[in-house]
């Protein structure tokens, strides 16, 4: 078989850890010997970010606005344990958060589903794909404690210096009082890439809020999200025969369990914080959950949902055989080259990267599995896989589709 070519490359971002030798396996066995791989490579391991004051992690965003798709490995965020052990200059801030931040993106996360690892809710058959703001709210809060009685208020004070006062409360003895923010700006880039995204993957888009209690706050979510929907959206939407659906939180936490699957629901920045990890645990595994970051501006970075599997390196240093889940990196690949192809008309890669899916799905239906699904799996018979041998069983499977 000839080699796919990829005219255009994306933009590789390497990693630490464990899914730092993962990437490299998956390279070697799945994609080199197939595809002309064409990358802009990015080391962004936290040694490299360290000798670069993490100017790596800027150049690799940048190069993600000039390709357009990027694939990501999972990265350490430093914390004080870090220090030491990697000899930092600084506690250098998380790649994600800078990567986010500069591609003023949104994070869908979505389980890859498989017969034998069956969800706990046992109406879905279908993905649930999670869409959270990743700006504001109690992330960005101003709290205080105070003590005895007092009088809380808002204040805001324009530009002109005109101020705007609300009593928060009037309190007769000690409390808590607590601010937070958001931006029309920041509201509608998220309203525009849940929408855009909905349409990119043809599915319905449900987004849930608490404007009956918060008639200001939650209230313009909803607006916003209502208003970008009549005015951009609505025709494409009809064409591609999905819908817009808008309820409240509590409600859609009803409906979801309730469902099929097969949508998208998009959330505020904590619903959807907590909500990601239910889903992603009913659904079975971390393991098995991928992550695309899509900008309104129509930059796609890919990435696994779960971090560095630290545990599992420490085991592979010291020369113990490892059994670590590659699904939810390899399908980070996938997602990637097939979006390249969509973008360059590259009907061979966008194949390549659908069987290579379907390998990996076959394989685990097949029986073979890493530990982690194994100890869940609803099927009989199971042979459990090292690292090595699970991605060496999906190439055998990949040779078979090809
Ligand atoms: P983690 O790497 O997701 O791993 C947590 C545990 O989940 C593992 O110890 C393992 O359980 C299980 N697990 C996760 N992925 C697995 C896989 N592919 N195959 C098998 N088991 C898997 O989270 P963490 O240990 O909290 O974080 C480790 C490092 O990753 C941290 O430095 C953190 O900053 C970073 N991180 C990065 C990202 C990102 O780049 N997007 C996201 C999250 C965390 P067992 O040990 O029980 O086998
Ligand atoms: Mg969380």
């Amino acid at each position: 078989m000839e080699k796919i070519q990829m005219p255009v490359p994306l933009v590789e971002m390497d990693g630490d850890e464990m899914t730092r030798i993962l990437w490299k396996m998956i390279k070697e066995e799945l994609l080199l010997p197939y595809i002309d791989l064409n990358t802009e490579y990015y080391d962004l391991g936290l040694e490299h970010r360290n000798e670069t004051d993490d100017q790596v992690t800027v150049d690799a965003a940048n190069a993600t606005k000039k390709y357009k798709v990027a694939v990501k490995c999972a990265t350490i965020t430093p914390n004080a344990a870090r220090m030491p052990e990697y000899h930092l200059k600084e506690m250098w801030k998380s790649p994600n958060g800078t990567i986010r931040a500069m591609l003023d993106g949104t994070v869908f996360r979505a389980p890859i589903i498989v017969k034998g690892i069956e969800p706990y809710v046992k109406t879905w058959k279908k993905p649930i794909t999670i869409a959270r703001h990743a700006y504001g709210d109690i992330y960005k809060n101003v709290e205080m404690k105070v003590k005895g009685p007092g009088k809380a208020q808002l204040v805001y004070t324009d530009a002109a210096g005109n101020e705007t006062r609300e009593t928060i409360h009037d309190f007769t003895g000690d409390g808590i009082i607590q601010g937070v923010h958001n931006t029309e700006a920041s509201i509608r880039s998220f309203a525009r890439s849940c929408f855009s995204y909905a349409l990119d993957t043809k599915q319905d888009l449900w987004f849930s809020s608490k404007d009956t209690i918060s008639k200001k706050y939650d209230h313009t979510f909803k607006d916003i999200f209502a208003e970008i929907y009549e005015t951009e959206f609505k025709e494409e939407f009809e064409a591609a025969g999905i819908t817009y659906f808008y309820t409240l939180i509590d409600d859609a936490v009803a409906r979801v369990i309730k469902s099929e699957g097969g949508y998208i629901w998009a959330c505020k920045n904590y619903d959807g914080d907590v909500m990601s990890d239910m889903v992603a645990t009913a659904f079975g595994s971390l393991a098995m959950m991928t992550s695309v970051l899509v900008s309104p501006a129509g930059y796609y970075e890919y990435e696994a949902a779960h971090g560095t599997v630290q545990r599992h390196y420490y085991k592979y240093l010291k020369g113990e055989e490892t059994s670590t889940n590659s699904v939810a990196t390899i399908f980070a690949w996938t997602g990637a080259l097939y979006k390249r192809g969509e973008l360059d008309a590259n009907a061979a890669l966008q194949r390549f990267a659908k069987c290579l899916e379907q390998a990996t799905i076959q394989t685990i239906e097949a029986g073979k599995m890493t530990k982690d699904l194994a100890l869940m799996t609803t099927l009989k018979d199971v042979q459990i896989c090292s690292s090595e041998q699970f991605i060496a069983e999906i190439r055998k499977t990949l040779e078979t589709l090809l």
